[in-house]
């Protein structure tokens, strides 16, 4: 095996242990407390999972971005919550990896994310345009001393109680059109944030998701060399779309095979009388097969089309990735209902080890994160005029 493949296992080994003890032991009081997987994340971080898609040359694990999706799948299975706070913090530190330019303050806060295992939030969503991305009301506004402060109304940042830093999407300065964006990193400590609201959702309890008014200043070391523009089509609308559909597919997963479960224990109950329940379990079956599908197909097409990254600007790859979110994001809650359909009443149940409410809840949020109708309607104009899809 090479070096990179032994660091991956070892990676996805420490990854499985912290999952099945750790993540899975809490899951059900994460999720009925809506609070934060504290547990799992101190795992994490002692495995030093926080830095694992850090190159070496920052002291960081350096494992392959196909480990990190893997990781997001193995939690998803365990606790979506947990699941969901590895992917956003990871889709944070890609970002970094991927576009710092050799700016010597990216360079030096990768070292101390690794040595501090710095755990990173997301403030791209806003009052004013919701869940588009690529614009912001919010903008850096420059002050005397070279310095620059901004204030942004946040209505959802995961986490943003827990978080040690934050990556901020602003407009680059007060005159600047909606999509003249760059990307701020700020430490929280540095950082005025008031809550606008409180977290009691229908799913994805525990990445704890309040809104806030989030206001700081900041260096022009601060921010991010590379367009948000860039940033955003080469890294943070892929990678999180490949990580958020690992995880909903570890949800779906769990799901089927409670449902499994739940068909086998009826079998040997009556051994030999048909189990109605099983047809059921091979149409969830199918479904299942369909998103696995959608989402391995979509991981190696990126990792093929990064070896020359300006490919991933191409419209054909936008509506791939848009595709996958739209498809994984439905076809997740379909697997779960279908799991509650094979478990029946103990699958409603809150509190049966067949019980599936927590995934199916979880799932739904999935067509949320970055409403799904947004997708669609750029999908459509991209339709219109891309050459090849
Ligand atoms: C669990 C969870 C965690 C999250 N964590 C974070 C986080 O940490 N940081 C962060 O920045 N964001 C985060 N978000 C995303 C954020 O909450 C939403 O993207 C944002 O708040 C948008 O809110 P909205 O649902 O009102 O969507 P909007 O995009 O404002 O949409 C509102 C409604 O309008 C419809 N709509 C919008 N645009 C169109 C269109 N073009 N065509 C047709 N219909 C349209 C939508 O379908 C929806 O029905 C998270 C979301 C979830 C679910």
């Amino acid at each position: 095996m090479s070096v990179s493949t032994d660091r991956d296992a070892a990676f996805l080994a420490g990854i499985g242990e912290i999952a099945n003890t750790v993540a899975a032991a809490h899951a059900d009081d994460v999720d009925r407390n809506a609070r934060f997987p504290i547990e799992a994340i101190t795992a994490l971080r002692e495995q030093r999972a926080l830095s694992a898609f850090v190159p070496a040359e920052y002291g960081g694990e350096g494992v392959s971005f196909r480990a990190i999706a893997t990781a997001c799948f193995t939690l998803g299975r365990r606790c979506g919550a947990t699941a969901m706070v590895f992917a956003m913090h990871q889709i944070q530190v890609a970002t970094i990896v991927r576009h710092l330019e050799g700016a010597p303050h990216f360079e030096e806060y990768l070292r101390t994310l690794v040595a501090e295992q710095r755990l990173i939030a997301s403030v791209t969503s806003e009052v004013g345009t919701g869940g588009d991305m690529s614009r912001s009301v919010a903008a850096l506004t420059p002050g005397a001393d070279g310095r620059s402060s901004f204030e942004k109304q946040a209505p959802t940042v995961s986490y943003g109680g827990y978080a040690d830093d934050l990556v901020t999407t602003l407009r680059n300065h007060p005159d600047a059109a909606p999509g003249e964006q760059v990307a701020v990193l700020h430490r929280t400590d540095a950082t005025t944030m008031e809550p606008t609201g409180t977290w009691d959702p229908l799913g994805m309890r525990g990445t704890c998701s309040p809104g806030f008014v989030v206001k700081a200043e900041v260096g022009a070391e601060q921010v991010l060399p590379a367009p948000f523009s860039t940033i955003a089509t080469e890294t943070m609308v892929p990678v999180s779309h490949l990580l958020w559909s690992h995880i909903w597919l570890g949800i779906a997963t769990d799901a089927f095979d409670r449902a499994r479960a739940f068909v086998r224990a009826a079998a040997r109950r009556a051994p030999g009388e048909p189990v109605p329940a099983a047809v059921k379990l091979s149409h969830v079956m199918t479904q299942l097969s369909l998103l696995r599908g959608e989402v391995n197909t979509a991981l190696d097409e990126f990792l093929e089309a990064d070896e020359d990254r300006e490919r991933l600007s191409t419209m054909a790859f936008a509506l791939h990735f848009n595709n996958l979110k739209l498809a994984a994001s439905e076809q997740a809650p379909r697997v779960c209902q279908g799991a509650m359909g094979v478990c029946g009443i103990v699958g409603f149940k809150n509190d049966t080890p067949f019980s599936i409410g927590r995934h199916l809840r979880d799932s739904m949020s999935a067509s949320l994160m970055v409403a799904n109708e947004r997708l669609h309607q750029t999908n459509a104009g991209l339709l219109l005029i891309a050459k090849e899809v």
